[in-house]
């Protein structure tokens, strides 16, 4: 951070902001086919925010023959490959140059603390970026064991035009992830980003344009997910779709490609993921990575915290340790305020639904503990406090269900075979984390319970270097680390005979 951030620092850099709203398609912006917008409404106070392009089928039409035409022509996949690095490292460079900016506009959108939208997301978004640049000029390919009179290339090859959807909780980084592998690795993309959180990935794809990636290797088309994201899954020009988003969506999307050309599918999904404390933990440690876990981003990540299975023994102490670690360090506040750890909820109707699921768990005998209630309400944006439920077994509805929103749902037990047994009793396996002081039985934990991470006396600590994704109705396919471009390649086999 270079400068000394204040409310009003931040008010100048919005009222300076135009937004633009339309898609970007072959290098340009463009209005809907139909000449329809919408406008999305500001979660930190209600008010309307963009206009938007509303797009639709014949939109992405356009969106996909853009990408297919730059696919075959070459223009991109066929460039050198220290050229194509040296452009995505500039894009990468741009979107930390233009940092506040992209911050501001995640903020609108989504609601989250500015400070929190630039130290994070426009930083991982930027690394995200980098990491899969630099890896362009370091990909070989093989050749086969043969007889001597033979010789087989096995080469790895982009799969041609990628359709990419995804969600609104951390658009910027999230788009990143399928960005930079399905870039890199030469192919094409048309991006779909959730209806709520479109001005950071226009953004992002114009910077990609003026860093050097040619008209239409990445194009965005806005627009709701029956009307947009439906046409790009169904497309039969669409070689993949890497997905981020519900599990509801995610059913919805391998029907999609089963319906039209088989094309490929990577799903990351949602999650309901254990923290597991034993007796013997450092409990502080253990109550700040609960606090973090489970609230960080109002709770609407995908892999946050939200069951907390702990050793009856010491819930109660565990429990008074949460409450102050969150009244002390997790402040909720206005998000263009600097100190701001967390913010606002995405709208007005998922506030709603985060309060219906807490009213239901209270009916089914969870008790509050603290917090969990709409709080702000007069600056007109969609504020839930971070709380705690009690007494609660996991078959309750709070246990079992993504609610995405500042909800933890604590459930005690006396063995461990029993704390494993409740942490596995999920459709999810996106993540979990155990804490205790004994490295036998952390050892033992970890590979038992059926998660793509699992932590060990710590949560939500990953890099790029790190594969992300699930197990079970978390999905399959991983994104970031090396591992992730080889969702968007393919094998293909040269066989050469001689003599
Ligand atoms: P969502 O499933 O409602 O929407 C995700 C995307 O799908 C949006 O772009 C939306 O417009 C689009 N969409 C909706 N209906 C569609 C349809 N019929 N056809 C094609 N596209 C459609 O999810 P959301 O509310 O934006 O995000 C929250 C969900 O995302 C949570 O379940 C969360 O756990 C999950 N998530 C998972 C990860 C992960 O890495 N596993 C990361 C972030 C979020």
């Amino acid at each position: 951070m270079t400068r000394d951030y204040t409310r009003d620092y931040w008010e100048t850099v919005l009222s300076g902001l135009e937004l633009e709203g339309r898609h970007f398609i072959d290098g340009a912006y463009r209005a809907s086919s139909s000449g329809e917008t919408f406008t999305r409404i500001r979660p930190m106070d209600g008010k309307p925010g963009a206009q938007l392009a509303r797009g639709n089928a014949a939109d992405i039409d356009a969106a996909v023959a853009a990408a297919r035409a730059a696919f075959e022509s070459g223009v991109w996949r066929k460039k050198e490959p220290l050229e194509k690095k040296r452009i995505m490292l500039k894009w990468a460079e741009l979107i930390r140059t233009h940092g506040e900016e992209l911050a501001m506009l995640e903020t609108l959108d989504v609601g989250k603390p500015v400070m929190a939208s630039l130290t994070v997301d426009v930083r991982l978004c930027a690394d995200g970026i980098q990491f899969y640049g630099e890896m362009i000029d370091k990909i070989y390919d093989e050749i086969a064991p043969t007889g001597p009179n033979a010789r087989a290339l096995v080469r790895k090859v982009p799969l041609g035009v990628i359709g990419a959807i995804t969600p609104w909780n951390y658009p910027m980084i999230i788009d990143a992830w399928k960005l930079g592998p399905a870039i890199a690795a030469g192919n094409s993309v048309v991006l779909k980003p959730a209806e709520q959180s479109s001005l950071s990935a226009i953004r992002l794809a114009e910077l990609g344009f003026e860093a050097g990636l040619p008209a239409g290797v990445l194009n965005v088309v806005t627009g709701y997910g029956e009307e947009t994201g439906k046409p790009l899954a169904l497309h039969m020009d669409v070689d993949m779709i890497a997905f981020t988003g519900s599990t509801e969506v995610g059913k919805l999307i391998m029907g999609y490609a089963a319906q039209s050309n088989v094309k490929r599918v990577a799903l990351e999904l949602g999650g309901k993921s254990p923290l597991v404390v034993f007796e013997d933990a450092d409990l502080d440690a253990a109550a700040s990575a609960v606090a973090w876990g489970c609230f960080y981003n109002s709770g609407e990540t995908c892999h946050a915290s939200t069951r907390l299975i702990v050793q009856r023994s010491v819930q109660e102490t565990l429990i008074a340790k949460i409450e102050a670690v969150t009244r002390s360090d997790i402040a909720l506040k206005h998000p263009l305020d600097p100190a701001a750890q967390i913010g606002a909820l995405i709208e007005e109707e998922h506030m709603n639904k985060v309060l219906s699921m807490i009213a239901a768990g209270e009916k089914e005998g969870a008790r509050r503990v603290f917090g969990a209630e709409r709080v702000l309400s007069e600056t007109g944006g969609y504020y839930v406090s971070p709380g705690v439920f009690v007494d609660m077994t996991n078959d309750m509805s709070l246990a079992r269900q993504e609610i995405f929103g500042p909800v933890l749902a604590a459930i005690p037990f006396d063995a461990e075979e029993e704390a494993l047994r409740i942490a596995n009793d999920t459709i999810y396996g996106l993540a979990g984390a155990v804490f205790t002081r004994d490295m036998d039985r952390a050892h033992r934990f970890s590979e038992a319970l059926h998660a793509g991470t699992v932590w060990i006396n710590t949560y939500d600590m990953s890099n790029f270097a790190t594969p992300f994704g699930g197990f079970k109705q978390s999905g399959f396919g991983r994104d970031r680390s090396v591992h992730a471009i080889d969702k968007y390649c393919d094998y293909k086999t040269i066989w050469q005979q001689f003599g």
